[in-house]
């Protein structure tokens, strides 16, 4: 059956933006633009002023925002870090990367970690938690921030779902020693491909990455200060990406709108159960729209059946997935009751009202039957 609602669309999404797009790339290859110029400088400042911190460094994706993250935080062997299994793998794979030891927590009903847990999981060898702010809400960063301080543990936030989410009035991304996001296609700012950045408020870390980002050269004297990476954002990514952020605070509110829509016209089943919606401390971006149905792999198949594109994220939790190491021995019931019951229903600022109706009537239809 031909696909009728995409669960992404980028050429519409760069129909509406062609002209500007193709001006600062146009602008950028003729000067011969390429890597480090003003408009990655421009993009990183204006990101950083986004989320309310004084640095941002861009990186070549949201992966490598929290291994350098870490890396810059002197986080490696013997140290454990906290973070939870309901996330994308790269959250503890740069962890392991790093020499460090991940530490699993459960979720909660929010689908993001469950604090209390948290903190019955500290040793005298935990030395950080990475929060994930998933699906575009931000994790009970009041009670997290609480902890940290208590235990003196490091802050890096996965924030690569929630660019423009806020907590109390406070931007996703600005809570702990250091932010990463990502600029995959399908985020809420997506480039043209890979991409990333981290932000923060320390001048040293962002100083650290900076270096980290591009081989530990110093430019200006060609002085090498310690072993680095190739991990920069590429100039045009960023030229496009700046274009694009300052139409994100109107993308954010058709996701909002979105949000609500599917809210109005699945609320009355009581075999869905919603996401959360935002309240007097939550602002949440929906960077998925994330529904749990106990009948989740019919409910999808009927769906797909229908021309509706569904993602499921993710079917297995990955404490299960054998070849990654050493992850097994965490117990993650609420993880592992998710991971059976979740689906991510398409939403993105291009969605039409017509798409999200019959998205909707689609799924009633499947619990008349
Ligand atoms: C997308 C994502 C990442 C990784 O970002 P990339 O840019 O794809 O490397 C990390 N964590 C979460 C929660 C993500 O959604």
């Amino acid at each position: 059956m031909k696909c009728r609602v995409p669960f992404v669309n980028y050429p519409e999404h760069y129909c509406r933006i062609w002209d500007e797009v193709m001006k600062v790339i146009k602008e950028a290859l003729s000067k011969g633009d390429l890597m480090l110029r003003h408009q990655l400088r421009e993009f990183e400042e204006n990101t950083a002023s986004f989320v309310g911190v004084k640095y941002g460094i861009g990186v070549n994706s949201g992966t490598d925002a929290l291994f350098l993250s870490l890396k810059a935080s002197g986080i490696g062997h013997g140290d454990e870090v906290l973070t939870v299994a309901h996330t994308f793998v790269a959250t503890i794979s740069t962890v392991v990367h790093c020499g460090a030891k991940p530490i699993l927590v459960d979720v909660g009903e929010d689908m993001n970690m469950d604090v209390g847990q948290a903190e019955q999981a500290i040793t005298p060898q935990t030395r950080a938690i990475i929060p994930v702010h998933l699906n575009g809400r931000i994790c009970d960063m009041g009670h997290l921030m609480a902890i940290a301080d208590k235990y003196n543990l490091i802050v890096i936030e996965d924030a690569a779902q929630a660019l423009g989410a806020s907590f109390n009035g406070k931007w996703a991304g600005s809570f702990g020693l250091s932010g990463c996001f990502s600029f995959y296609p399908a985020k809420m700012l997506g480039g043209a491909g890979d991409g990333g950045i981290v932000v923060t408020d320390d001048r040293e870390v962002a100083e650290k990455i900076r270096l980290l980002r591009d081989h530990g050269q110093q430019r200006e004297t060609g002085e090498f200060l310690c072993h680095g990476f190739n991990s920069r954002l590429d100039n045009l990514q960023a030229a496009i990406l700046d274009i694009k952020l300052k139409y994100l605070p109107e993308w954010i509110n058709r996701r909002q709108e979105i949000a609500d829509l599917y809210h109005q016209g699945l609320s009355s089943l009581p075999e869905l159960k919603l996401p959360p919606q935002s309240d007097e401390f939550f602002f949440d971006v929906y960077q998925n729209y994330v529904v749990r149905s106990k009948d989740r792999d019919r409910l999808v198949a009927h769906l797909r059946d229908s021309g509706i594109e569904i993602l499921v994220s993710w079917p297995k939790p990955l404490h299960h997935h054998k070849a990654l190491g050493g992850l097994s021995q965490f117990h993650l019931p609420m993880t592992e009751k998710v991971s059976d019951e979740v689906l991510s229903l398409p939403i993105y600022p291009e969605l039409s009202d017509e798409e999200i109706m019959l998205v909707v009537k689609t799924i009633h239809k499947f619990y008349e039957q």
